[in-house]
C-alpha cells in the first residue's frame, strides 16, 4: 500500500521502524482526518500487524489509535507477555524444565516475552509533517463519559462493548465518524442496531458519513 497523505517525517534511525511497536516496517498506515480532528490527514510507517489493528480503529485522532493498536497488541500477546509477569528470567532459567521439550521453550518464552513487552511498550517518535510537529500534549487521551473518566477512548469502546453486548468494531466506526464528543449518539445507534446484519451497519455508516459531509 501506498501512502495516500503526507508521510510523517521520519528519523534516521527509524527509517525502517513500524511507528505504533517498534517492529521492522513494511506497511503505510492513511489516517484520514475528519472535521474534529486535531490534525491534518496522514500516513505512516508501520508493520503489516499493527496495520490491521489501526485500520479497523483509527477512532478520534493518530494518538488515541495508537492506543487502540496497543490494546490490541496487548490483548493479542497476553499469553507472552504473562510469562514476564508469572517469572523472572532467573526463575525460568533454574527452573526443573530439564528434558529438551522445555529447554527449548525456556529460550523461547523468555524471548517471546521480551519481544512482546517492548511492542506494547513501544512510544512511536514524535510526530511532525514537513519538520512542523503535530503537538500532542496538548491533546487530552483521557475520556470521560457518563460521569466516569476512561484512560482512553479506546478503553472507553471496549468497556462499552462488554457492558451492552454491543460491536465493537461497529462502535469504532461510529466514534471514528462522529468524533469524541458525540460518543453517547455513536453508543446509541450502536445499541438501536444490535441485531442489524452486517449490511444494514454499513449502511447507516454510509448515511451518517453522507450527512456528514453535507
Ligand atoms: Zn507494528
Amino acid at each position: 500500500m501506498s501512502a495516500l497523505f503526507p508521510l510523517i517525517d521520519i528519523p534516521f534511525t527509524q527509517r525502517h521502524t513500524c511507528w505504533f511497536c517498534g517492529e521492522p516496517c513494511n506497511a503505510i498506515f492513511n489516517y484520514q482526518a475528519h472535521h474534529y480532528t486535531p490534525h491534518p490527514s496522514l500516513s505512516l510507517p508501520c508493520c503489516k500487524e499493527c496495520l490491521s489493528f489501526a485500520s479497523k480503529a483509527p477512532l478520534t485522532s493518530i494518538w488515541d489509535c495508537q492506543m487502540a493498536v496497543k490494546d490490541e497488541l496487548m490483548r493479542r500477546y497476553a499469553k507472552h507477555l504473562a510469562i514476564g509477569e508469572n517469572w523472572t528470567e532467573q526463575e525460568l532459567a533454574e527452573s526443573e524444565f530439564s528434558c529438551k521439550v522445555f529447554e527449548g521453550f525456556k529460550k523461547s518464552a523468555w524471548f517471546m516475552y521480551q519481544v512482546a513487552k517492548q511492542r506494547v511498550s513501544a512510544s512511536g517518535w514524535p510526530l511532525s509533517l514537513n519538520g512542523v510537529s503535530l503537538d500532542a500534549s496538548q491533546y487530552d487521551l483521557g475520556f470521560m463519559f457518563d460521569g466516569v473518566n476512561y484512560t482512553s477512548i479506546s478503553s472507553a469502546v471496549e468497556h462499552y462493548s462488554n457492558m451492552l453486548g454491543l460491536d465493537k468494531l461497529f462502535l469504532q466506526d461510529l466514534v471514528t465518524l462522529v468524533g469524541r464528543e458525540r460518543f453517547g449518539y455513536a453508543v446509541r445507534i450502536c445499541r438501536i442496531n444490535i441485531a442489524s446484519t452486517k449490511a444494514v451497519k454499513r449502511q447507516v455508516l454510509a448515511d451518517m458519513s453522507n450527512e456528514l459531509n453535507d
